[in-house]
């Protein structure tokens, strides 16, 4: 079984647990922007993407049609990504190459996460900037977030887009 602790001291991959927590909870970086079409809210999240490296995790939350997976899909191609970026609702995610490959995972059929599932997300966090949708499925296994976004449905085309950081991201 693998532990948690294990995989921070493997050689190579990036230590979360090396982030304190306290950190995280603050908000150093708090934005808050309404966009009012798709294009705007990949251009935001381009603008995130510019400020993120190898490692780096970002949690996306919202309602379902709030624009994850266009906030993510704008981020992708910010980071290199050539493929199209769709939701990975039926397989739990997709790995992207690109520069530093982009993971793209969406925890929303997870009801909880086992050791054994843990085994297979792992990797998608391994030297990758990371976008995990319905991160609160993941409970305790998810690595530190370095960024979260929450987007919430203002109208039609309209959305609220939140960005929260322990860090100064400079947006
Ligand atoms: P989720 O991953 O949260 O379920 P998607 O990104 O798959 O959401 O879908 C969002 C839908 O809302 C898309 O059809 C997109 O075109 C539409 N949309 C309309 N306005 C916006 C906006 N301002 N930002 C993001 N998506 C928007
Ligand atoms: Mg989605």
């Amino acid at each position: 079984m693998r532990s948690r602790r294990s995989l921070v001291s493997v050689p190579g991959t990036v230590s979360w647990a090396a982030r304190p927590a306290a950190a995280a909870a603050s908000r150093v970086t708090s934005v808050q922007v309404v966009t009012a079409s798709p294009q705007e809210t990949e251009r935001l999240a381009a603008r995130l993407a510019a400020r993120l490296q190898p490692g780096d995790v970002v949690a996306v939350s919202g309602d379902l049609g709030s624009g994850k997976t266009t906030f993510v899909r704008g981020a992708a191609r910010a980071l290199g990504v050539r493929e199209p970026v769709s939701s990975p609702t039926f397989t739990i995610g997709h790995r992207y190459e690109a520069p530093v490959p982009v993971a793209h995972l969406d925890l929303y059929r997870l009801a909880g996460i086992d050791p054994e599932e843990w085994a297979d997300l792992e990797p998608y966090f391994d030297g990758t900037i990371a976008f995990v949708e319905w991160p609160e499925h993941g409970g305790e296994w998810l690595p530190a977030t370095r960024a979260g976004v929450t987007l919430t449905h203002v109208d039609e085309k309209r959305r609220q887009v939140s960005i929260e950081s322990g860090d100064d991201l400079g947006l």
